[in-house]
């Protein structure tokens, strides 16, 4: 049966559920399942199915551990009723490309595939292994991880949920999606400083009190987690099925994926879907002015000593790409993978060498793109084919556009682009208002394409959680809370 050992040591291991609730494993690395062998299936069969049979054959494939019936019911509470498309992720042709949305879940980013999956599975991988506490999750956010995280705990038995986010530097939507959540056992929380005061401040609770009262568990519902990644192996697979009953391709064909990335978790789930048998062309990694994976797939040099740009992309404002790690193991194997992370850790950066950057780069190309080269892909896009892109996907759009392929390609589309509905109005000419429920109407009424319910229902929901605390008073925050 398939195991999982860490990305820096080989014999570092665990059953697949206790993967997912560890979540980091104990040396620091990412867990990465032992044999990908195990993992083939045959794509041909899957892709019949429909997005929820699907997801049953892949989980399965990588958490036989939860066994069949369990996984069934996993897919049943993930995804029956909680996304507003019946194919959960619809592939819509624009031009002669393929978008393949992935933002119709309750918080309208891609991020609701994943945190739909989340926590059921830690739901169930504490009862199978006999784990009594109750289970606290802790989030820092810049935006998307934390409405997403909220719902896809909320009133989850077992489970409670704490988020930190910055008081100033989310738009007013992304708070109200997070301070007007239900919920018992949620709470969103806004801290005095930004987004790295937020996040350094978790990761010192999680250091000093792991277990912040009796009974009680900390874990974390951020990408390191594997349970957050295979959810997303799912998507390549529909997308692919969506293509051959379209008749767009055979079975067997090619297809090139082109992903807006930032933590690198995304693309990774696409390296997993091509090592199932899937039949991936190339993965297109499309970064933005923040170029350090764009660089470092050309070169084999990872750099994160340099300017940090914020850009109307937050979600791809990173310079260090946690999953990548991932990559680096199956290419490098964990020796050299720790050593390249104590290399970054130590002094910010570390070269592959030739032969591994090879290798990357037969699957691999990696294409950055300007803020103006991302906006222009939004007017474009509207003028000619009447499509909005929001801004992350317009950065895959303009990356794909300058790739240029000979196989069809799959653009992942990872939020509404309501959800950025400011920058979207400036890049199709319009003139933004003062307030982002102003600027949806606006948008809405300005190209004759609705709205997803949920954003413009949080403007008339009652805000919840007014908390707002200075960031060193966020670990006694947490324990006051902890007490069951
Ligand atoms: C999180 C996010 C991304 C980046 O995905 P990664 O898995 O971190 O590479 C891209 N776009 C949006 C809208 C996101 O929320």
């Amino acid at each position: 049966m398939i195991n999982y050992l860490s990305t820096r040591n080989k014999n570092t291991t665990a059953t697949p559920t206790m993967a997912i609730l560890n979540g980091l494993a104990p040396d620091g690395g990412l867990y990465v399942p032992s044999d990908l062998s195990a993992l083939k299936i045959d794509y041909r069969d899957v892709i019949n199915m429909d997005y929820r049979g699907m997801a049953r054959v892949i989980f399965g494939r990588f958490f036989p551990d939860f066994g069949e019936e369990e996984i069934a019911r996993i897919v049943e509470a993930s995804y029956a009723d909680k996304f507003t498309a019946e194919e959960i992720t619809p592939l819509v042709p624009v031009g002669d490309r393929y978008v393949l949305e992935l933002f119709h879940g309750p918080t309208c980013a891609f991020k609701d595939v994943a945190l739909s999956a989340l926590p059921n599975f830690m739901v169930s991988a504490a009862r199978l292994n006999d784990f009594n506490d109750e289970i606290l999750i802790l989030t820092a956010t810049s935006g998307d991880t934390g409405s997403a995280a909220l719902h896809g705990f909320s009133d989850v038995p077992g489970t409670r949920i704490i988020v930190f986010y910055p008081e100033h530097g989310i738009s007013d939507s992304q708070r109200l999606q997070m301070t007007t959540q239900q919920g018992k056992n949620t709470c969103a929380c806004a801290v005095r400083g930004n987004f790295d005061d937020a996040q350094n401040g978790v990761k010192r609770i999680f250091t000093e009190i792991p277990r912040p009262a009796e009974g009680v568990s900390l874990s974390s519902a951020n990408s390191i987690n594997i349970g957050r990644l295979v959810p997303q192996v799912v998507y390549y697979f529909a997308a692919y099925a969506a293509l051959v009953k379209a008749g767009r391709i055979q079975a067997g064909d090619p297809v090139d994926y082109t992903v807006p990335t930032g933590n690198f978790g995304d693309i990774m789930a696409g390296f997993f879907a091509r090592e199932m048998g899937l039949p991936v062309g190339r993965l297109v990694c499309a970064s933005n002015k923040n170029d350090v994976l764009t660089e470092f797939l050309t070169t084999g040099h990872y750099n994160r000593v340099r300017e940090f740009h914020k850009t109307t992309s937050p979600s791809m404002d990173i310079l260090i790409s946690s999953n990548l790690e991932r990559l680096l193991y199956f290419v490098c194997g964990p020796e050299q993978t720790a050593s390249y992370m104590k290399a970054l850790s130590e002094t910010g950066e570390y070269t592959i060498t030739e032969e591994e950057l090879a290798k990357i780069q037969s699957l691999f190309t990696g294409i950055c793109a300007s803020e103006e080269e991302g906006a222009s892909a939004i007017g474009e896009v509207f003028r000619e084919h009447g499509y909005l892109l929001d801004t992350h996907t317009s950065i895959a759009w303009a990356a794909a556009e300058k790739y240029q392929g000979d196989s069809p390609n799959v653009i992942l589309s990872t939020a509404s682009p309501y959800k950025f509905s400011r920058a979207v109005m400036t890049a199709i000419g319009m003139e933004p208002a003062e307030s982002d429920q102003e600027n949806m109407q606006k948008l809405e009424a300005g190209t004759g394409i609705a709205a997803p319910a949920p954003l413009k229902a949080i403007f008339q929901l009652e805000v919840r959680h007014k908390d707002v605390i200075e960031k060193d008073e966020m670990m006694q925050y947490v324990k006051d809370r902890s007490v069951r």
